[in-house]
């Protein structure tokens, strides 16, 4: 039976349009053999949206994923030191899109200096130093508020531990900074201790944050979940994005109660942006993990297979992980590996 999904789209800017469009492309296809069809709902967001409706996240766009319910998202710029807020910061709030899910995993084939990677953040995504509360006390000093509650770090503890039961994962690692944000930070460890203990199955520490950097680079393979505060979680996921070949690769859920947005951990890419160089990987990675979410894991599998093909053989890969094809090049090739 043809099964057909509503799902809301925003294909945001920068290199957004270009990754969007490619795993568009993909999934379309893939669908052909497996019956699934999309009907996407296509939105913009931030600089884009503001001039076109006078809003950066125009009401019509809420109400699209009110409704769908899920969305696949292109990375949006968000201006630096001034101008409008994130806009996926400002999403993520409005949704209580409170885990963002990232797993680290090699594709076969590519060559990095770190093999067999295999591990997953779970990082807090509506609390931290991203709250976004921020004062000037005069003109030389400036207030950001750190907030840190019991039910945001609970959650997302909970989240990391329940996949860990889940998938068979066998440690989790909290990352924190307590030794000089004793408050903060030592409620955050509270929370993750305190969740720790209801899954005696599952081994738990706690390491801190700049320890981490170091140690993951040194030795990445000790660690399996990583639970973290937003602002170490973004840190991080950059960090091991490295391990697999770059951000180009590493694809990102933000999950809640009732709603979730899929998006690649990466940015918008300005340096990039509009030149057919982008990998739609990370994109594609984070459509794969909607198409989990959805129930469709046939269409997920046909184009797993389809993309490892295309890694496994090396001949149609973007620039950023050493090879010389386009945006377009490459979801052609993946297309025709279906
Ligand atoms: P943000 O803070 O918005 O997440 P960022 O500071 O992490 O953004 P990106 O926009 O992600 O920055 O870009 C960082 C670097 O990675 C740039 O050199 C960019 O070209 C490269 N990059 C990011 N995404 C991709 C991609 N999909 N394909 C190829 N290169 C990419």
């Amino acid at each position: 039976m043809p099964h057909t999904h509503n799902i809301t789209l925003i294909p945001g800017d920068g290199i957004g349009p270009e990754v969007t469009s490619a795993t568009v492309a993909i999934l379309e296809a893939a669908g052909k053999s497996t019956g699934v069809t999309f009907d996407w709902h296509t939105y913009d967001a931030g600089a884009d949206a503001f001039a076109k409706t006078g809003e950066y996240i125009p009401k019509a766009l809420y109400d699209s994923i009110e409704q769908n319910r899920v969305a696949l998202k292109g990375p949006v710029t968000t201006p630096i030191g001034g101008g409008f807020s994130s806009i996926n910061v400002t999403l993520r709030k409005k949704f209580d899109l409170y885990a963002n899910f990232r797993p680290i995993k090699n594709l076969p084939g590519l060559k990095t200096n770190y093999p067999n990677i295999d591990l997953v953040i779970f990082r807090e995504n509506t609390e931290d130093l991203y709250s976004g509360l921020e004062v000037m006390i005069n003109p030389d000093i400036a207030q950001s508020f750190k907030i840190i509650t019991t039910k945001g770090s609970t959650r997302i503890a909970k989240s990391a531990f329940d996949y860990a039961l889940k998938h068979g994962r066998k440690k989790v690692h909290a990352i924190h900074k307590a030794n000089i944000m004793k408050l903060s930070d030592g409620l955050f460890l509270r929370c993750c201790k305190s969740v720790a203990s209801q899954f005696p199955d599952v081994t738990y520490a706690e390491h801190i944050v700049d320890n981490t950097c170091m140690q993951l680079v040194l030795n990445p393979y000790q660690y399996d979940i990583i639970l973290t505060e937003n602002l170490y979680g973004d840190i991080l996921s950059d960090l091991c994005s490295a391990f697999v070949g770059g951000l180009g690769l590493v694809p990102g859920a933000n999950l809640g109660a009732h709603c979730a947005i899929f998006e690649a951990v990466h940015g918008s890419a300005p340096d990039i942006a509009g030149q057919d160089k982008a990998n739609p990987t990370a994109l594609l990675q984070s459509a794969l993990l909607m198409l989990d979410h959805i129930d469709e894991a046939q269409t997920a599998t046909n184009i797993r297979t389809a993309l490892d093909r295309v890694y496994t053989e090396g001949k149609t890969l973007t620039r950023d992980v050493g090879g010389t094809a386009g945006t377009r090049a490459f979801s052609e090739a993946v297309i025709a590996a279906l």
